[in-house]
């Protein structure tokens, strides 16, 4: 990870407030999309993009050497758009062109349509997938981009995550961190009422994959994850404990909030709370 001018916790934490009201006004203008999801995973797009881990150039998106990136729960994307566009990959007049027809910001990520975005993503599992076979052809090519995967906990559901962390075992793919925005809920519910995806923790470790549970919205220990993680010569998973929601009050842990568009009050409270954190 490279460590050079990471900013300070203070700074990173206004950004991701920053991220959070970009994600709810690009809602509430286009009346759809999902807070919840997002939420919960500000933190760790924050850390990632503003936080000195990710080499990427958005000058030149198509960089061959970049590291990538893998928003394999697709539908948190105005999170992701959010975190490209602070980032200088496209302007914030697209802002308020989320899920409008011939747009670059599709409700689900584009890879060929929207810079920045290396998968296209969306069917659930996949993108993780998608993940270990770009970490196994760079690590082919001999090239040191690694490749960053953010999964959401019910997609540990699919039958295609666990194919795909066998090879990434298998492998030694050393190029890959898998976070897992553990939130406990999903679309349908509690995670664990769906079905039993858990003890996590002890399935990752016998696919012989390296494990670190953490808070999901503490920087410090994102990092330090992080830097843990580099050490090891093999795939790396960090569960990170979340709040669906996480940042307004009315959406944290309820589960409505997963796709639902705020009335005029909710946005203006919302804006409110996050105005204040973005202080
Ligand atoms: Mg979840």
């Amino acid at each position: 990870m490279n460590t050079n001018g990471i900013p300070c916790v203070d700074t990173l934490r206004k950004t991701s407030s920053l991220l959070r009201k970009d994600v709810l006004e690009m809602i509430y203008d286009v009346k759809d999309g999902h807070p919840g999801p997002a939420y919960s995973a500000a933190e760790i797009i924050t850390a990632l993009y503003f936080g000195g881990v990710l080499n990427v150039r958005p000058d030149n998106p198509a960089w061959e050497y970049r590291d990538r990136f893998v928003l394999s729960k697709g539908h948190a994307c105005p999170l992701l758009y959010a975190a490209l566009m602070r980032r200088g990959f496209f302007s914030e007049k697209e802002k308020y062109s989320l899920r409008k027809i011939n747009s670059r910001l599709q409700g689900h990520p584009d890879m060929v349509k929207t810079p920045g975005i290396d998968a296209t993503t969306g069917p659930l599992g996949n993108g993780l997938a998608m993940g270990v076979g770009m970490a196994w052809a760079l690590k082919h090519q001999k090239k040191k981009s690694r490749v960053f995967v953010l999964a959401g906990d019910g997609e540990m559901q699919e039958g295609i995550v666990w194919e795909a962390l066998q090879v990434a075992a298998k492998y030694s793919l050393d190029n890959l961190y898998i976070f897992i925005d553990h939130n406990k809920r999903q679309s349908g519910g509690q995670v664990s009422e769906v079905s039993g995806i858990l003890p996590l923790m002890e399935k990752f470790e016998a696919f012989r994959l390296w494990c670190r549970e953490i808070d999901g919205h503490d920087f410090s220990e994102i990092f330090s994850a992080l830097r843990d993680s580099e050490a090891e010569e093999r795939p790396s998973v960090i569960i990170c404990n979340t709040v669906k929601g996480k940042g307004i009050d009315y959406m944290e842990d309820d589960n409505s909030w997963h796709k639902r568009v705020p009335t005029e009050e909710e946005f203006l409270s919302g804006m409110r709370q996050l105005e204040e954190t973005d202080q």
